[in-house]
């Protein structure tokens, strides 16, 4: 199915999502709790990182990608589960959640490259392509990571 194509992954927090901004938010909602993030509401309401959404559309409807958003799960927070899944409807639309993978095992994936703020923890450090580090000296927002697929999708052709 997407054989022909480069096949591209998108981590959802610090990647796409302000995780950082939205936790600090939900910790003043929730101040007594050691663990806010088991409150539902902190992923739905997860504000976009600059330039996330324009420039995974952008990937999304490059004719040489296949792009997927590849998040893992807050495992003890059912609720993060279902909440990415509305996160994403809300931001990008039901056609992005037909490519929604949520697992805590990223290298699973078989995939040309990985954008992700984490190099390992969740399977990164196997994964089989390349590693996009978002919030490197390289890749430190979407400006950089698109410049960089322009110029890679262009030389692939
Ligand atoms: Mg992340």
């Amino acid at each position: 199915m997407h054989f022909d194509k480069t096949i591209i992954y998108v981590d959802m927090d610090h990647v796409l999502c302000d995780y950082k901004t939205g936790f600090a938010r939900h910790k003043a909602r929730f101040p007594d709790l050691a663990f806010p993030q088991s409150e539902p509401g902190l992923y739905v309401d997860l504000d976009p990182l600059p330039g996330a959404i324009d420039s995974y559309r952008w990937l999304h409807n490059h004719p040489e990608t296949a792009v997927f958003i590849l998040t893992a799960p807050s495992i003890q927070n059912s609720h993060s589960y279902s909440e990415k899944r509305l996160w994403v409807e809300r931001h990008l639309g039901m056609e992005v959640v037909e490519n929604l993978i949520i697992t805590p095992h990223k290298h699973l994936n078989r995939g040309d490259y990985l954008v992700d703020d984490m190099p390992s923890g969740k399977g990164q450090e196997h994964f089989g392509g390349e590693l996009v580090l978002f919030g490197s000296k390289s890749f430190p927002d979407w400006r950089s990571v698109r410049d960089y697929f322009e110029e890679r999708l262009q030389y692939d052709a």
